[in-house]
């Protein structure tokens, strides 16, 4: 008998002692056990092994399941690990089952591996009569039509039809005894000899530049490449992995959303020839483990994925890629809140290889760390082929006749390009009918009660909803104070701009992009399809727009109403606005047509928007940098943040003032604060933050640890709702 340490996701910093009596020959360090846990049955990680346990052989339980005989936490992720729960001042156990795919840290044994590696395909069925009558059986399904088009030019691996058709619509065809699946096994070291490189265009002289220094570096590095939109960072990327690839090495892309994926994948699968395997939100389980096994046993080539696919293991790995860097995604916003690009140097540093970050608006951090040296840094100052970069402007809105909040100047750019044959993308950062709902006899403003915060209409589902709790209700007839029935909406949001734009332009359709719309497997990137086939003319969206899409046909992009983050108190806001206008004004003019971008302002003269116009996002960016070093802040010094929530204002006042007090102690630590967080409410909860900065990280980390520990001793800490931001990016 011996016992051993186990690490279990509970939020407690401490490690568990259990007794085991089976002989095992192979270490346990890395593998999951199953043990009892208070009432529970719980998975955990084994850490140590023979430990000399200060509890009483008689105390102690013992596990009652190893579910692994090989580990799956590898030495070096447990080292990750360790690093992360020191870092981020976060629970080991938590930290472990982040860095593991959600079935291995279920109550299943046996799973860890997958039976074989096999590949699902779909195809259709040989010739039969049912496809003599294929088109008349599909008039009732469009999509199910499109499905079967597809697999007319041969067969298709599952996961990438399931990219845009739903299983209904898979499940139709297999109904009508048109379409199969065939199971392919593919042998683990496959792609090596299925790789073979496709067509490529020469790289111009800046992008050669880049390829060649990079694949200089063979050892741990960061790079940042900082390539205006369109600037062929991508097809750099393809270049620096070719000879990786080809000595068998692989490589790991992290990308930030979803919507990006499909694009991104696509490109890598046909200049390789090789399957690529994804990791984002709409895999089910199985399939994120299938994934995470191949990269594990080097039968993957490539691995394109989101934030937590930095957490995959690679056999031989070759290279990891930060595409889009600056992008928020990348950063865990609740439970442990880690940055994907922080945890990336980290791991490269580990695997001793090169790091490449990319980004046409780099993250000041990022751009802090090239400009001292610390990362190499390489510019693409143009776009790549025959594209020129998109003309940027102004449009005073002061005093103008306003329609939907579009000014008459815009309207009639807008028509000219329509005219003309081109699409244009509107820009409104409100989806929704409209932010809010007012009554127009005593200016009742309808409220969500648990978050004090306007509701947003949504007239296509007649309804309000709360968009910081997803509370709904339905829309109104009359005033909730008054009673009276005219009921005013306030401001735009995107389906009241499109059905705005449908008026104005009724001889071209028009198509809305955001959250609402895209919701669903396969629709964003269908919506994608269908705007690239020119099927609509005006596209309105929010954010989602702005993600690094190839939309060619493109030449008008028209920025609403983003005149509130000049006047922000988030010391980010400039940086995110710049980075947003940018990305979206990149969308313009990807073809061989010149593009536009304008934006709508009340503030033409304001100096962040006349820099960023005349000078570009590069020259914004210096000078942004400059400007936090004069207001000593990130990334010139370190910020941790202690957030706190309870239904009791005061409680989560007390609690971040004690957290002060325990600061004080540190002399060269300035504490900011408490204060109310941007969303102050929500969910009933009211939410309150502490700011410590620091210029020097060493210093900040060892004062947190200090009062984190001072924290969890106290009995105030169990009557709030807090946690540790490290290097925050968000203060809501
Ligand atoms: P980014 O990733 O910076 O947005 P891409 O790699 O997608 O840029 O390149 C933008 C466009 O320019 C793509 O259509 C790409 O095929 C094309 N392109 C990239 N590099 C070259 C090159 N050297 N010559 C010609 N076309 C190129
Ligand atoms: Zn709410």
């Amino acid at each position: 008998m011996q016992v051993i340490q186990v690490a279990i996701a509970v939020p407690m910093p401490q490690l568990f002692d259990y007794k085991i009596d089976v002989l095992h020959t192979n270490s346990l360090v890395g593998c999951r056990v199953l043990v009892p846990f208070g009432p529970r049955k719980c998975v955990g990680i084994v850490l140590r092994t023979h430990v000399e346990s200060q509890y009483d052989d008689a105390k102690l339980k013992s596990v009652l399941e190893v579910l692994d005989s090989d580990p799956v936490c590898s030495e070096q992720m447990l080292i990750l690990g360790r690093w992360m729960s020191e870092y981020y001042h976060h629970p080991i156990g938590e930290v472990l089952h982040t860095l593991l795919p959600a079935v291995l840290r279920k109550l299943q044994s046996g799973k860890s591996k997958v039976a074989v590696s096999t590949h699902t395909y779909l195809q259709l069925t040989s010739q039969n009569a049912a496809h003599e009558d294929a088109a008349e059986l599909l008039t009732r399904s469009v999509k199910q039509f499109d499905l079967y088009r597809l697999l007319e030019k041969g067969k298709q691996p599952l996961a990438t039809v399931k990219q845009t058709f739903t299983a209904a619509i898979i499940k139709g065809l297999t109904d009508k005894s048109l379409l199969e699946k065939t199971e392919v096994v593919e042998t683990p070291s496959d792609w090596r000899t299925q790789l073979s490189v496709g067509e490529k265009p020469i790289p111009n002289v800046e992008q050669a530049i880049a390829i060649s220094t990079i694949n200089l570096a063979t050892n741990f590095s960061t790079t940042l490449i900082e390539g205006v939109t369109g600037s062929g960072k991508t097809e750099v990327y393809l270049q620096i992995i070719e000879p990786l690839l080809k000595i068998g090495k692989q490589v790991l892309i992290l990308v930030p959303e979803i919507g990006l994926t499909p694009q991104t994948v696509g490109r890598f699968e046909k200049r390789f020839g090789i399957r690529v395997g994804t990791l984002h939100s709409n895999l089910n389980n199985s399939e994120r483990l299938q994934v995470w096994q191949q990269a594990r046993d080097g039968s993957l080539g490539i691995i394109i994925g989101t934030r937590s696919s930095i957490f995959t293991e690679m056999k031989n790995p070759g290279m990891i890629i930060v595409d889009e860097e600056h992008d928020e995604s990348f950063k865990q916003q609740d439970n442990l809140r880690y940055h994907a690009r922080d945890i990336a140097v980290y791991r490269a540093r580990q695997l001793n290889i090169p790091l490449v970050l990319g980004s046409a608006t780099p993250s000041l951090e990022s751009l802090h760390n090239a400009l001292e040296k610390k990362y190499k840094h390489i510019s693409l100052p143009n776009r790549a082929g025959s594209s020129a970069m998109p003309v940027q402007r102004l449009m005073n809105i002061k005093g103008q006749f306003m329609q939907f909040g579009i000014a008459q100047g815009m309207l009639d750019k807008m028509r000219e390009q329509l005219d003309a044959g081109n699409q244009v993308m509107v820009f409104v950062n409100r989806r929704g009918y409209a932010p809010a709902l007012l009554c127009h006899q005593c200016g009742h403003v309808e409220n969500c009660q648990r978050c004090d915060n306007p509701m947003t209409v949504h007239k296509s589902l007649n309804n309000l909803q709360c968009h910081r709790c997803a509370d709904t209700r339905q829309l109104p007839k009359n005033c909730a104070q008054c009673g009276h029935h005219e009921l005013d909406t306030f401001g735009v949001g995107t389906e009241q701009l499109q059905q705005g734009l449908e008026t104005i332009f009724p001889n071209f359709s028009t198509v809305r992009v955001d959250s609402d719309t895209v919701r669903g497997k396969g629709k964003l990137n269908k919506l994608l399809q269908d705007i690239n086939q020119k099927k609509f003319q005006i596209l309105v969206g929010t954010q989602i727009l702005s993600k690094g899409h190839h939309f060619p046909d493109v030449t008008l992009v028209l920025i609403l109403n983003v005149d509130s983050a000049l006047f922000s108190a988030d010391f980010r806001a400039p940086e995110k606005l710049a980075q947003l206008i940018t990305q979206l004004s990149g969308r313009a003019g990807r073809s061989d047509k010149l593009g536009e971008m304008w934006l709508q302002t009340h503030c033409p003269e304001h100096p962040l928007l006349q820099d960023l116009i005349n000078n570009g996002f590069s020259d914004f960016a210096r000078y942004a940098l400059l400007e936090r070093k004069h207001a000593m802040l990130p990334p010139h010094e370190h910020q941790i943040c202690i957030r706190s929530e309870s239904h009791h204002k005061h409680l989560s006042v007390n609690f971040l003032q004690v957290c002060a007090q325990l600061f004080t102690q540190f002399k060269h630590a300035k504490v900011l604060g408490p204060f109310p967080a941007f969303i102050e409410k929500k969910q009933g909860r009211y939410r309150n933050l502490l700011i410590i900065q620091c210029a020097s990280r060493k210093y900040l980390q060892q004062a947190t640890q200090q009062a984190n520990d001072a924290l969890l001793e106290m009995a105030l800490s169990k009557q709030v709702r807090w946690s540790i931001d490290v290097s925050p990016i968000d203060f809501s």
